[in-house]
């Protein structure tokens, strides 16, 4: 049966990743950017090899408002069903909390948290429906054990966590299960613009010695957004090679 799911950060890095992941499953995917229009393209390329029969609608919109996650929503009105639901745009805006302007506070919130709640309330209506349904909200391991100088992301991160218990809680009786995956340190853009004594203090901490590619983490994804996960609800899943522990 053919399932359909909304991957919102799916332009690049982990997102991208992650919706690839779920085309290879046979599973059509509206692919949500913020305004990298050319790598949300790639994007849909990419699941059209992997899932010809999909179809892979681009939905332009700022998870960070209120309007733009009620845009999402409306786009996968257009599917019949909503089987998955992955929470994965994210945004840094680092630096130490002295520094940080009341801006940077609110749209790391906004983006990171508020918005990945506002898409959880219009997908569990739906799913509520459907008695069925998969939702899986991307954390950090910033968000379990704190950063300095990400005290909005860690806050944001570890309100992904109380978000997905307690929802996990909500909804469980109706055959929906709610999860996090925590990433460790992941190539892609966000972790770029690291500066290389930042980078190396974290490769030292991690046991395996590496950084985790965006497949890994989209492994770990498409498990929990798959009924063989069926029974597993409320969980946060690092995906860190040893580092959060
Ligand atoms: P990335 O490469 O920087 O990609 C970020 C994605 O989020 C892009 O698709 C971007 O869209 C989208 N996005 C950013 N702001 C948005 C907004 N306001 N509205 C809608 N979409 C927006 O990041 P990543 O490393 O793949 O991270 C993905 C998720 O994993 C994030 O939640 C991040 O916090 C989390 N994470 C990452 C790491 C890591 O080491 N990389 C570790 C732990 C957790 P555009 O391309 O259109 O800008």
């Amino acid at each position: 049966m053919a399932r359909y799911a909304v991957v919102t950060g799916a332009s690049r890095g982990i997102g991208h990743a992650v919706a690839v992941s779920l085309a290879k499953d046979g599973t059509d995917v509206l692919l949500c950017f913020a305004g990298n229009e050319e790598k949300a393209k790639e994007t849909r390329q990419a699941c059209l090899a992997a899932f010809p029969d999909g179809t892979f609608p681009l939905c332009r919109a700022d998870v960070g408002t209120k309007e733009g996650c009620g845009a999402i929503l409306a786009a996968a009105e257009a599917f019949p069903s909503l089987d998955v639901l992955v929470n994965c745009a994210g945004i840094t805006r680092d630096g130490l909390l002295i520094g940080l302007s009341e801006e940077d506070i609110d749209r790391v919130l906004s983006v990171n948290l508020e918005g990945a709640i506002l898409l959880c309330r219009g997908a569990v209506k739906r799913m509520i429906r459907q008695r069925s349904g998969h939702i899986i909200n991307i954390s950090s391991v910033v968000g379990l054990h704190g950063n300095p100088g990400q005290v909005n992301y860690a806050a944001a991160k570890a309100g992904i966590v109380g978000l997905t218990r307690s929802l996990a809680k909500e909804v469980g009786r109706r055959g929906i299960t709610v999860n996090a995956v925590a990433p460790g340190m992941i190539a892609t853009d966000m972790t770029a613009a690291m500066p290389q004594k930042a980078r190396d203090a974290a490769l030292a901490a991690i046991p395996m010695q590496r950084e985790g590619t965006p497949e890994d983490v989209a492994e770990a994804v498409r498990f929990l957004a798959s009924d063989a996960a069926g029974y597993i609800t409320g969980q946060v899943l690092c995906v860190d090679g040893g580092m959060g522990m």
